[in-house]
């Protein structure tokens, strides 16, 4: 690793990661800003990058082509699916699938376009490393099957659906797109995701109580994991 990606998709997501990083330079580059900065001797870049598959691609891609990075870390928030996964735990991404890419009309599965595939596997090795420091900080992480779409879900029946099509544990609107990218160019990348709401009737209202601090269980468990590949 000569230099590592930080992403979130909203402000929030960011700023408890922000502070644990010295030399900061502010860049601002095609409508984002994207911070170049150090922790020790290791050269960062961090930036959020608005909500959705399409914001999310473009600051994945701008860090990897523009930037130089060659590790990729996302830290945010997410919707519970599995009901193993309360509000505040943590999740760890052993793949990735789009929800709402649907070409089914063709006979194709959801998810699927041709020269693609519906799942998109992570990074080995920087999953098993998040394991190990949430076994040895008594940390609870669920390791599982992330859906992306671009729609916030508050609703039973849409949740039911992508946990029926597609066997997942949580969703939320960036984590598939920023896996394609890194898949694409060979960047070994990590989503964590801390739950701020369960995708249901309730999901606005919670998601606003819960932002913040589910934001931060998942950047304060980064920069563990951080300290660790270092
Ligand atoms: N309140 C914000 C919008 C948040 S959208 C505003 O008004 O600007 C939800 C964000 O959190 C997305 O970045 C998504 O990745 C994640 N997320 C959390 N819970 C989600 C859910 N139930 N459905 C979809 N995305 C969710």
């Amino acid at each position: 690793m000569t230099k590592l990606a930080i992403m979130g998709a909203m402000e929030e997501e960011i700023t408890p990661l922000l502070k644990n990083f010295t030399n900061i330079n502010k860049i601002d580059y095609a409508n984002n800003t994207y911070y170049e900065c150090k922790l020790g001797e290791l050269d960062v870049v961090i930036a959020y990058s608005k909500i959705g598959k399409v914001f999310s691609t473009l600051t994945a891609s701008t860090m990897i082509q523009k930037f130089g990075c060659d590790t990729l870390l996302f830290s945010g928030v997410a919707g519970g699916i599995n009901p193993k996964l309360k509000i505040g735990d943590l999740i760890v991404a052993n793949q990735l699938l789009q929800h709402d890419l649907d070409i089914t009309a063709f006979g194709h599965p959801y998810g699927y376009v041709p020269g693609g595939e519906v799942f998109i596997k992570t990074n080995d090795k920087l999953k098993n490393v998040a394991l190990e420091v949430a076994k040895e900080n008594n940390i609870k992480l669920i390791e599982g099957t992330i859906a992306t779409g671009d729609q916030f879900i508050a609703d039973e029946k849409r949740k039911d659906f992508i946990k029926n099509t597609f066997n997942a544990d949580a969703l939320e609107m960036e984590g598939a797109s920023v896996a394609v990218v890194c898949d694409a160019l060979d960047v070994p990348f990590l989503i964590l995701r801390a739950i701020s709401d369960t995708a249901d009737m309730d999901a606005g209202f919670n998601f606003d109580e819960f932002l913040e601090t589910s934001a931060k269980n998942s950047a304060d468990f980064l920069m563990k994991v951080i300290n660790r590949i270092q």
